[in-house]
């Protein structure tokens, strides 16, 4: 005997939401919960007194019930200005948002590379591309990141190996680091760096010499192989010069 597959989720929006309220201890509210179609995933809810109505993008429903049920108890909770539990079903929804943003980044990617542009993100060796949507996947400090654009960066300065664009939230990358002797890890420390740039965002007036905040520096040490791009660039004389 197999499980049955559903191509969409069975799931109940109304059930949801009302399991949701159940669960709040807000068993006497008059819930209204339906699926409709916004122009990106999206949830609303508003609530008048003791009466709630949510209006939910079916896209939520591929997520399953779990997904469903907490997605309902964040936009409930927050509706009653309750502290939002964290549970299996609220980790269960910000899992699914945080997929949900990769997949919208894969669209924006692929989106983008129809259109005219001076950024390249493909190199002779490395798909700049390819390597973000692999780090914002993999490591949990990069997941809630509006990833930038990503592209090549021939001209300009050799000594400086990467640079965020804030204006364009673009990160270039010098042309140097395309070549097969570069290793991987060596190319990726150096997005990462940039991609915690786009992380904090310079606040006016700060020199570019203080960006590096003791708390950018304890992020920066998360990236794994940090001591072993750190001693390839000293082996190969790469001046750490970057903003
Ligand atoms: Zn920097």
């Amino acid at each position: 005997m197999t499980e049955p597959v559903f191509l969409s989720p069975p799931v109940d929006v109304q059930e949801a939401f009302l399991s949701a309220a159940a669960l709040l201890g807000k068993t006497d509210c008059a819930v209204k919960a339906q699926f409709r179609n916004f122009a990106s995933l999206k949830a609303t809810l508003q609530r008048q007194g003791n009466t709630i109505s949510a209006n939910v993008s079916p896209g939520f429903a591929a997520g399953g019930r779990d997904v469903l049920v907490g997605l309902a108890l964040d936009l409930t909770a927050r509706a009653y200005r309750m502290r939002v539990p964290d549970n299996a079903y609220t980790r269960a929804y910000r899992e699914f948002r945080r997929s949900q943003n990769s997949n919208q980044l894969n669209n924006a990617l692929k989106r983008s590379h129809g259109r005219k542009r001076n950024l390249q993100a493909q190199g002779a060796w490395h798909d700049l591309n390819d390597i973000v949507l692999r780090m914002t996947r993999e490591y949990p400090l990069l997941q809630t990141l509006s990833v930038p654009k990503m592209g090549w960066n021939a001209k300009g300065g050799s000594r400086i190996l990467g640079f965020y664009d804030e204006s364009a939230h673009e990160i270039l990358i010098n042309a140097n680091l395309d070549q097969k002797r570069v290793p991987p890890f060596v190319l990726e420390y150096v997005i990462f760096h940039e991609l915690l740039h786009a992380k904090h965002p310079v606040k006016h007036g700060r020199s570019r010499r203080t960006i590096h905040t003791t708390e950018f520096k304890r992020e920066e040490r998360q990236y794994p192989f940090y001591d072993e791009a750190m001693a390839w660039l000293k082996r190969n004389n790469v001046d750490r010069d970057w903003d």
